[in-house]
């Protein structure tokens, strides 16, 4: 243990710590001590003092006591004659590090500081399925803290390994061009990257800034602040992540830095020169298992009782081999990456454009645009089809009709894309899995936007990736290169063809129209009756230990994204993995849907903590929950019905919480009589709830999901008998209490109210 890291940890801590107190003190006296404090949008109050101290914090008065444990964690400065460990005392200095810190970005927020505004700052906004071109919160702010709702859309990612871990970079690059091209390895990885910190003023964020880069949620690269203690944000993500799918409690910090240190792949990145508040920052990071690599000289730290790995890495960067800085910054994200043992998978995807997850969010504007494919003045689709092995030639890409070179800047043009697969464990049931794949492997290169399946697909192509010479031949190569490294043990062949050219153009849409309703009638027919078999999902297990998601035809996952045949199909690519049959065996309750084989696997999956689930009730022995379910369906016993809200809506519920405080009583893998988290296609299946009565028990619901999956509710209205069934569910935009709850419910006459009482 070196001494000298020792040394300035203890000192910046020491600072850091007087620091905070002068600002508390401050506050005190001009806002008052009862003046709220919180982070925008999560339940875990300041998550990483609640995480590690089990406090509350609700007001700046309450911050006290948290300063003077850290000012107890402080320890003088090693002398310089005196051998002791150090390390011991070094950890200390970090915790006290990130206490304080957390209470400085609390006190900013009542001082308006925070999220800390840059002007000119834009930062991506917008999900893959609004409206690129209303998209983006311009707003001249940097992110701030990450809320909860980000956090638990990223849990299944986390969890499956398609974003295997975050990186936090504190500092500022060599250059801008050093700058892109980390974050472009990070993202080419689909690893998180937090950016925070500057080097005499300048931050990494102003030179992404200047460079261009899309920075935000969607992209995987999210800007803290400019200054060191904005770092603090990371270390608040991972205390939650172990809060939200590691089912540990508040206070329990030994257990949330171990499950940190075990599951959670972060590293920091300190880019240039490290100042005494750095080292006590990288100490509070060491305290989590994240170890540190800096790009300039500093004493390393070789591996003790925390980590098998080393602590604090020195990778000078003029040292680094390589042909140019480029390189360089390549070999140094590598490094970090090793140092950590992030399990990072990546196919090579032959486009002359960066490739990766990480881009799956980029939005293409109107402005930056080629030209689309669909949308309004167009129409593109999408048709994925099994084949004899012998019909199909792997990696043949065709192109049927002109490209694009002929069409006006911004115009548009009709575009089919026909996939054509051949595999000896191929079925004609995988055919659906496969071409939703369309949309997450196009969405992947930088540069390209792809919304929508099937007949409605929506491609855009930037004018920066054309330029770099993106054409429709590798909407081809990267199909064939993603269906072989994603699903090539199902996928032995693949063949492409982009089609512009009219007559062939209306001729495959009209095959791919037959086979969507073929697959729709084929699907309505796919009744939990109809299977011998259910799936399991253990996805979620690497985060939430105990928590064991079955998959049945009419239930799928409750993060929306593993439906049957989804596991279906994963269970044939990899029959050891997350997805195994459960064969039902003898039925014990049709009704409530207990079966000897689900009931069996229930025990053995949650390791003995649930004995039984109902696959079709919320008050007995409901389904467990991870982090990353879509919904939570709740029961108001006053209303003798449910509420459902959705994870998108951040505003009050009935329940006299709202979501984020609600998924506390949700996740963790516990079964909790009157609470479940779900997918949101599970509210429109016939077996929702069904042995509590079903749909009808809706008496509340976010009008998030009332709107974006309209069509599909008032079809179940009308299922249920009760064409305005809808309009007389309740939501945000007129209740938000019980009493108001029930005289809507009066009014507008909602049959819960006459139902049989649900308990
Ligand atoms: Fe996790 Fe369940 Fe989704 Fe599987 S289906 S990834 S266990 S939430
Ligand atoms: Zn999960």
């Amino acid at each position: 243990m070196s001494r000298y890291i020792a040394t300035r940890a203890i000192r910046g801590a020491n600072a850091l710590v007087t620091e905070a107190e002068m600002m508390l003190n401050k506050a005190i006296v001009e806002k008052g001590p009862d003046t709220p404090v919180s982070f925008p949008n999560t339940a875990y109050y300041l998550p990483l003092i609640y995480g590690m101290t089990g406090q509350e914090i609700e007001t700046i008065g309450q911050l006290q006591p948290v300063l003077s444990h850290a000012r107890d964690l402080l320890h003088p400065v090693p002398s310089q004659n005196h051998w002791t460990p150090y390390l011991g005392e070094t950890l200390d200095s970090g915790m006290a590090t990130l206490l304080a810190a957390e209470a400085i970005e609390a006190i900013r927020f009542v001082y308006d500081l925070q999220p800390e505004p840059l002007p000119g700052f834009h930062l991506a906004g917008g999900t893959a399925f609004t409206n690129p071109d209303n998209g983006a919160n311009g707003d001249g702010h940097l992110n701030g803290p990450i809320d909860d709702i980000q956090l638990r859309a990223w849990g299944i990612k986390l969890v499956d390994g398609r974003m295997p871990g975050f990186a936090a970079i504190v500092g500022c690059a060599k250059s801008n061009e050093v700058a892109v091209q980390i974050v472009r390895e990070l993202q080419r990885r689909n690893i998180l990257t937090f950016l925070s910190g500057n080097v005499n003023g300048r931050s990494i964020i102003h030179q992404l800034q200047e460079e261009g880069v899309e920075l935000g949620y969607d992209t995987y690269t999210v800007p803290f602040g400019t200054d060191t203690i904005s770092a603090i944000y990371a270390l608040g993500f991972a205390t939650r992540s172990a809060l939200t799918f590691g089912g540990l409690k508040a206070g329990q910090a030994r257990d949330i830095l171990l499950y940190n240190r075990e599951r959670v792949f972060a590293f920091v990145l300190a880019l240039g020169e490290v100042d005494d508040l750095k080292y006590a920052a990288a100490a509070g990071a060491i305290n989590f298992g994240f170890p540190v690599i800096a790009d300039t000289v500093i004493p390393e730290i070789l591996p003790t009782g925390v980590t098998s790995y080393e602590h604090v890495v020195s990778m000078p960067f003029a040292e680094i081999d390589g042909q140019d800085d480029l390189e360089r910054a390549e070999r140094l994200v590598q490094k970090c990456i090793e140092v950590r043992g992030v399990k990072v998978q990546v196919a090579d995807v032959p486009v002359p454009v960066p490739y990766g997850s990480a881009f799956e969010g980029e939005v293409v504007r109107k402005t930056d645009m080629r030209v689309e494919f669909g949308g309004k003045y167009s129409r593109a689709y999408e048709y994925l089809y099994m084949a004899p092995l012998d019909d199909v030639v792997d990696g043949k890409i065709e192109i049927i009709g002109p490209d694009f070179a002929d069409i006006d800047e911004k115009g548009h043009m009709d575009m089919g894309i026909v996939v054509k697969v051949a595999g000896r464990k191929m079925q004609e049931d995988f055919e659906p899995v496969l071409e939703r794949q369309i949309h997450y492997f196009i969405n992947g290169a930088s540069g390209i936007q792809h919304i929508g399946q099937r007949d409605i697909a929506w491609i855009r192509i930037s004018q920066a990736a054309a330029e770099k010479g993106f054409n429709l031949e590798h909407f081809g190569k990267i199909l064939h290169a993603r269906f072989h490294a994603d699903f090539g043990a199902i996928v032995d062949k693949v063949q492409v063809a982009i089609i512009t050219e009219p007559e062939p153009l209306e001729e495959w849409l009209g095959k791919a129209r037959e086979a969507y309703d073929f697959r729709n009638r084929r699907l309505a027919d796919l009744t939990d009756d109809a299977v011998e078999e259910f799936y399991s999902c253990t996805l979620c297990q690497s985060f939430a230990p105990n928590h064991v998601c079955v998959v049945s035809p009419e239930r799928l996952g409750l993060c929306g994204a593993y439906n049957w045949l989804d596991c279906k199909a994963s269970y044939s690519i990899n029959p050891t993995g997350p997805n195994q049959p459960i064969k039902l065996g003898r039925p014990i309750d049709l009704e409530k849907g207990y079966w000897e084989g689900t009931n069996e696997y229930a025990a053995v999956g949650s390791h003995g903590v649930v004995e039984e689930v109902a696959m079709y009730s919320i008050m007995e022995n409901p389904m467990t929950a991870c982090g990353c379910f879509e919904c939570i369906v709740m029961l108001i016993p006053e209303a003798n019905g449910v509420m459902v809200v959705s994870r998108e809506d951040t505003s009050m519920t009935p329940a006299g919480m709202t979501f984020s405080t609600l998924a506390g009583m949700a996740g963790g893998g516990m079964q909790t009589p009157g609470v479940m988290g779900v997918g949101k296609y599970y509210l429109i299946s016939p077996k929702f709830i069904s042995a509590d009565g079903g749909f009808k028990r809706i008496v509340w619901m976010s009008s998030y999901l009332k709107e974006s999956m309209h069509d599909e509710m008032q079809a179940v209205a009308e299922r249920e008998g009760d064409p305005d069934l809808i309009e007389r569910i309740a939501d945000e935009r007129n209740v938000t209490d019980v009493d108001d709850l029930l005289a809507w419910l009066e009014e507008h006459n909602h049959p819960a109210l006459i139902m049989d009482p649900i308990f």
